[in-house]
């Protein structure tokens, strides 16, 4: 059951990329952001994916080297093509520009179309909200499609992401709402699978639609499926995150197969909003941390989390204690040490 701190994963996800030829910064920003999810308690989204993004180089659907290509630039709205490029870097660059327009216009609404996987949607919020900025966003995955549509046979969704950021200068951490639209994130079920565990009762079917508890519904055929959280909500939210974060930017809905192939793709929708410039808000600031204040006094032993205080309280604890990676995800990850593929030219 081994335990690293993150400073040692941070060199070891970095060379592992190096060693096919990855450029050292896009490594090292690679690597920063699977750690930095681990760190924030969502190892479904950290270092265990890093099998998987070569998996997905050394097959041709991840670009190592793509950058975001400007669609449309038109003021306030900008459209970007991440060209199946590491969505951490391409992600990164489309939240900047968008930073940059809203701090001009006010907003800024942002299309960016098949980046390849862009991990945990919170960090874009993050990002945004360091510069003072709410954030919205609605993402798809273009990959097997999991998810169950409420009262659906078949599986047709992803497990499309949406997320909210809102900077909370009250407190040392922004208001960050960042969840899968199915009951669990797809990759929940990997690592469960991974160490041998059960899912909770409700996240899976079999492939007979029946309840399930055995992750193996979504690792191997016959495939069951994920449910969607919230019955015909989440399933609704998920649609329309389907519909805005690639029907609306030129990405890939999941109607387009993909089930066979590593590639993981993200297209995703993000508006930014300069909280100051929002005419009839000037007091903000005041009524956010007063509102917080107010749920948080539901009750009096601090037991009432808001969102993004989870992550905030296991990024103290993990930074300490270090991060925990199953045996069969680090014998994965070890793996990739020993037998490092060539990135072809
Ligand atoms: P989750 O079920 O852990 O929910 C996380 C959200 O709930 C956070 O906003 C968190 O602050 C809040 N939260 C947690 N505990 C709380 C509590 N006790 N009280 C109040 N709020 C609480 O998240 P998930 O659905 O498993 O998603 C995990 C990650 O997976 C997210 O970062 C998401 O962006 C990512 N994801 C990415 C993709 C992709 O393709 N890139 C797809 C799906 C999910």
């Amino acid at each position: 059951m081994p335990t690293f701190q993150h400073s040692f994963l941070r060199g070891f996800l970095t060379a592992r990329l190096t060693d096919i030829k990855v450029d050292a910064h896009v490594a090292a920003v690679v690597a920063d952001n699977l750690v930095e999810s681990c760190l924030k308690g969502h190892d479904s989204h950290g270092v265990t994916m890093l099998p998987r993004y070569i998996a997905a180089i050394n097959e041709g659907g991840l670009d190592p080297h793509a950058e975001a290509r400007v669609i449309l630039d038109a003021g306030a709205l900008l459209s970007f093509n991440g060209g199946g490029g590491f969505g951490q870097v391409v992600g990164r660059q489309a939240m900047a520009a968008g930073i940059a327009r809203a701090a001009q216009y006010g907003v800024a609404v942002v299309g960016m179309a098949d980046a390849h996987h862009l991990g945990r949607i919170g960090a874009w919020a993050e990002q945004a909200a360091a510069a003072g900025l709410v954030s919205i966003h609605f993402a798809n995955v273009n990959s097997r499609s999991p998810v169950m549509p409420w009262q659906g046979r078949e599986p047709r969704l992803g497990t499309n992401p949406f997320c909210v950021g809102i900077p909370a200068a009250h407190q040392d951490h922004p208001l960050i709402l960042d969840f899968a639209t199915s009951i669990i994130a797809g990759n929940k079920a990997r690592l469960a699978w991974n160490a041998g565990q059960e899912l909770a009762p409700g996240c899976v079917v079999n492939d007979q639609g029946q309840p399930a508890v055995d992750p193996r519904w979504l690792m191997t055929e016959p495939f069951g499926a994920l449910l969607p959280f919230g019955q015909h909500k989440g399933s609704g939210l998920s649609v329309v995150c389907s519909l805005l974060g690639a029907a609306l930017t030129g990405g890939m809905t999941e109607r387009h197969d993909n089930r066979d192939k590593q590639r993981i793709l993200n297209s995703m929708l993000s508006i930014l909003i300069d909280p100051a410039k929002l005419g009839g808000a000037s007091n903000y600031p005041q009524e956010i941390a007063g509102m917080m204040a107010w749920v948080r006094s539901s009750r009096d032993d601090a037991a009432v989390l808001l969102p993004g205080d989870a992550e905030h309280e296991k990024y103290q604890q993990r930074l300490a204690a270090g991060i925990y990676i199953d045996d069969v995800s680090w014998r994965q990850l070890a793996a990739l040490e020993n037998s490092p593929r060539a990135l072809k030219a």
